[in-house]
């Protein structure tokens, strides 16, 4: 392609500019569009898939649901797990704004998990705090979004340019005032005007190189490779703990997260080639790391998720999960190398590093309202410094930003529609022209180095020098070779604009680097584990660094640090004291300036623009279906393809269904449910079940489904029980008759329509059923709903045949207190053969009143299996206060497995506070 001249550019404008159309980016926008604003959203893939939600999200890692987490202890959790350095007062935002966003997310048709009675089913997947929100179904988030931004009230307000990659925010004034950067496709340049810039381009996850070797392997999504960490750093915004790097488990040659929060509460975790347990950690945290780098690297390596002792019940429903969200070709991945969850555990390994505030704190410095420290600049997402942000956090912050840049727009900008610039105020021409030189250099010389390689190169570099252990001499060499890049990237050559797309990434990594680089430099400690672990100074030295580093550019180009105080907590935490008067910043000594690149100006050299290539390879059908999706037609215009002959259009039909929403969706996707070919008919039971935050829970619908309970299609059969249950759509006698059905699956969901109407007499009929599966669902039924009239059949089911039911019938003996004479079956079941048994014998015994169950779960905490041990550790938890009980559990403290030492440490912690507070309530 040929270098358009600087003044051939397309010139845009807009109130307010989202750069990124991810999880935070079009959060943002659709707030600002319901706040009046006229909003532009660049993305530079296609907002429909992009960001780290392409694929879908298998859970909330951090809901704060009343009843289940309290803000404080989500605010305190979070401090403990960065080490005290928190602004706590944006951690708070996500605390008590989270449950409203999963609210909204699911009036807009996200689907969390529920139990039968409708209550969100929220885990505690770490020791302490219950604050993951499985999201089994959650593959869809990004699609329900995309609908958001498509519906006629927010479309007129927001304009989405795909392919669009802004370089650099314009500044005026210290103000952000716009964006320049240019159409990844045609290679046009792009100027924006606008009253406030929002940045939600997403981590840095293309800094280190990962252990596969591959550029685009990596734990994060890899279209984000730093651009708005060095977008902001440019624009002279305050970055923060840039040193506290990401590093994250994940599945050993492939580059997806080994899930251990979706494989937890299905009894999965990790252990040694020992099989060990050996995680002391209690929260997800840099310790949490060290600890698993430590294990890996020692003897006991490597390590594994197990899985592989599970049921094969329960190994299927993880698959269908694993195996469709976030990362869905896990599956594949794990078939090509011969392995299954039944006859393999999954080896782990630890990611590249990377910058990340939504998994650790590396981000940009922004206040309660995402507002960064340059005024009409906003930051939001992973991109913020807002520790362990993750997904929700990620929301809160870009409706936070949405709402605060609307109300308070830049000089010059009034309320209109985002569109081509007529009367846009003038940008400053001088940065203009640096972006323009930075985006188009590599055209000048084309048979210059690649950008594969130069990449390769600087993040091995990252690897070697950067990387922890992090030392003073490693670091230094680290600075003087990203400095020394800055030359070589300068000369990278490309041909295309996809090639100049990667050409402008790399010196966002380049930047990312250096400030990595520096920034691990300056802090002279060792703090957050292995994030910012220094060989050469291994202790945490409060005394000097109990502050935030952040850096800035300075006006001269040169960076600096900024030792900035912790403010005050708005939650105390024992084990930090905030240092009181709060002391001043400090501005420490600049780093040296790395060689600035070549700055010339770049002649104009003919036309930019191409025509947008058409995606290929599809049915022309299907591409017409495409096209009409993105003008958001009713259900009259999709029809056609419903009914077309070719079962591979009526399914696009279907998802196109799902993707639009029009009204009618509910009775069009009933009726498809009849069709002809299996893949269309599955295909709308799942729509049916995505969809079903937003279907209407209307007696008509209800009519519209009831024929598919008669379907000969099982599948379809079990997913309308599922949807009628879910819209409390089901009479008790519906489900009733469904346990006489033939197929398991869908007596699976008539045991879970009964649990939702509290029919204990009808569940406990499931009791003599011919399918294991239904018989353990059925135990857990009756636990559920706690009747105490189901200890009779409850009995009946202690005595099954089948170990995993005997087992699931014990632990439910707790959900009706464990009553005489069942108390002594538990009992005698801890002397069961399989672990499972003596597992669920244990938490039954939970619930057993009287001192009669201590001694046997103090022997049961020498049982040999380790999850018995766990489960009898949990169950003495609450009779810590007896003398023996807690010798045992001292002892337990020693015990070779990390979650029973955990466990037992906490009861007896528990205790000991319990006592002291009673001690101080009787003035004691
Ligand atoms: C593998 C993985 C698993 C995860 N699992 C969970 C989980 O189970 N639960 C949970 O709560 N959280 C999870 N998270 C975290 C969560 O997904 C993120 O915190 C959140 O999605 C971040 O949102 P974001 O908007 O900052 O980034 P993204 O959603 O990634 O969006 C960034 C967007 O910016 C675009 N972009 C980048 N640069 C530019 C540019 N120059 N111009 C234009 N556009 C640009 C990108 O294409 C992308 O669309 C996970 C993350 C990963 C990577």
């Amino acid at each position: 392609m040929d270098i358009p001249s600087v003044t051939e550019r397309r010139e845009l404008e807009c109130d307010v500019l989202v750069v990124g159309g991810g999880t935070a980016g079009t959060m943002a926008a659709i707030t600002a569009a319901e706040h009046g604003a006229s909003v532009l959203l660049l993305e530079k893939a296609h907002v429909r898939h992009s960001g780290a939600l392409a694929m879908g999200m298998d859970g909330v890692n951090n809901a704060v649901i009343p009843g289940k987490a309290t803000p404080e202890d989500y605010v305190a959790e979070i401090t403990r797990a960065n080490d005290g350095i928190v602004n706590q007062v944006t951690v708070h935002q996500t605390a008590t704004r989270g449950f409203a966003m999963v609210k909204r997310l699911e009036r807009y048709g996200v689907k969390f998990e529920k139990d039968e009675h409708g209550e969100y089913a929220v885990r505690r997947v770490h020791r302490s705090g219950s604050y993951v929100l499985p999201m089994p179904e959650g593959k869809d988030v990004k699609k329900v979004l995309y609908r958001v931004l498509r519906r006629r009230s927010i479309r007129e307000k927001v304009r989405i340019e795909n392919r669009v990659m802004p370089v650099r925010v314009l500044t005026s004034g210290g103000r952000a005032v716009g964006a320049v950067g240019f159409d990844t496709r045609s290679g046009e340049f792009v100027t924006v005007s606008a009253g406030a810039v929002i940045l939600a381009t997403g981590a840095c996850g293309r800094l280190g190189l990962p252990a596969s070797g591959y550029l685009y392997g990596t734990y994060e999504n890899p279209t984000n490779a730093g651009d708005g960490y060095a977008m902001a750093y440019h624009a002279g915004a305050e970055l923060s703990g840039i040193e506290c790097f990401q590093i994250n488990p994940l599945i050993k040659d492939y580059n997806g997260p080994a899930c251990a929060y979706v494989a937890n509460p299905f009894g999965g975790y990790q252990v040694n080639a020992g099989g060990e347990r050996f995680v002391d950690c209690d929260y997800w945290s840099g310790q949490m790391m060290a600890e698993v780098k430590r294990e890996i690297d020692s003897a006991r390596g490597p390590i594994y998720l197990k899985l592989s002792h599970l049921p094969d019940e329960t190994l299927t429903a993880l698959e269908g999960i694993l195996h469709t969200t976030e990362r869905p070709t896990r599956g594949t991945f794990h078939s090509g190398r011969g392995h299954d969850y039944r006859t393999h555990d999954v080896e782990m390994h630890i990611s590249e590093v990377g910058l990340c505030g939504g998994h650790s704190a590396s981000g940009v410095w922004v206040d309660e309202n995402a507002r960064t420290t340059v005024p009409g600049l906003y930051a939001a997402g992973d991109l913020a410094c807002v520790p362990h942000n993750y997904m929700i956090g990620a929301f809160v912050f870009g409706d936070l930003a949405g709402a605060h840049a609307s109300a308070n727009l830049g000089p010059g900008r009034g309320a209109g529609n985002a569109g081509d610039a007529g009367g846009a105020g003038a940008l400053p021409e001088d940065q203009i022209r640096a972006a323009h030189e930075l985006i188009y250099r590599p055209l000048r010389h084309p048979g210059g180095p690649p950008q594969p390689q130069v990449e390769y190169k600087l993040r091995r570099f990252v690897n070697d020098y950067v990387a922890p252990p992090k030392t003073a001499a490693k670091l230094g060499i680290a600075v003087e070779t990203f400095t020394r890049m800055a030359g070589e990237i300068a000369g990278m050559g490309a041909r295309t604009p996809h090639e100049l797309m990667r050409c402008a990434e790399v010196t966002f990594i380049r930047d990312c680097a250096e400030m990595a680089a520096r920034a691990s430099l300056a802090r002279t400690e060792s703090r957050w584990g292995l994030y910012h672990d220094r060989a050469d100074l291994p202790e945490r030295d409060d005394a000097e660094w109990f502050f935030h580093l952040n850096l800035r550019r300075r006006d001269d180009g040169a960076m600096e640090f900024v030792k900035r105080p912790v403010a005050p907590y708005l939650v105390p935490v024992p084990e930090f004291t905030v240092p009181e008067p709060v002391p001043e910043p400090v501005v420490l000594a600049t780093a040296p300036e790395p060689a600035a690149a070549v700055a010339t100006a770049v002649a104009s050299t003919g036309q930019g623009g191409r025509p947008r290539p058409r995606p290929v390879g599809r049915p022309p059908r299907i591409l017409e279906l495409l096209e009409l999706a993105e003008t958001g037609p009713d259900l009259a215009a999709i029809r056609p393809y419903l009914d077309d002959s070719d079962p591979k259009v009526r399914r696009a039909a279907v998802a196109t269904l799902t993707e639009v929403v029009p009204a009618g969706v509910g009775g069009a996707l009933a009726g498809a449910l009849a069709d002809g070919h299996g893949s269309v008919r599955h295909a709308a039971a799942t729509a049916l079940r995505e969809l079903v935050e937003v279907l209407p829970a209307t007696p008509e619908l209800r009519e519209e489904l009831l024929p598919a309970l008669d379907s000969p299609d099982a599948q379809v059969r079990a997913a309308v029980l599922d949807v009628l249950r879910a819209l409390r759509l089901g009479a008790s006698a519906l489900y009733a008759a469904a346990l006489d059905d033939g197929d398991h699956r869908v007596r699976l969901q008539a045991v879970r329509g009964l649990v939702a109407h509290d029919a204990a007499a009808e569940v406990a009929r499931a009791a003599a059923d011919a399918s294991r599966e239904v018989r353990v669902a059925a135990a857990h039924g009756l636990g559920t709903i706690g009747d105490p009239d189901s200890a009779g059949p409850l009995g009946g089911l202690v005595e099954d045949a089948d170990p995993l039911v005997r087992a699931a019938a014990l632990e439910a003996l707790a959900g009706v207190g464990c009553p005489p004479p069942l108390d002594g079956v538990a009992v005698a079941a801890l002397a069961d053969p399989a672990w499972q048994v003596r597992t669920g014998a244990a938490r039954g015994l939970a619930a057993a009143a009287g001192d009669a169950a201590a001694g046997p779960l103090i022997k049961a905490l020498d049982d040999p299996h380790l999850d018995v041990r766990k489960a009898a550790v949990i169950a003495l938890a609450g009779r810590a206060g007896t003398p023996e009980v807690a010798v045992a559990l001292g002892r337990a403290c020693e015990d070779s497995d990390a979650d029973v030492r955990a466990y037992a440490r906490r009861a007896l912690a528990d205790t000991a506070a319990d006592t002291a507070a009673t001690a101080a309530g009787s003035g004691g």
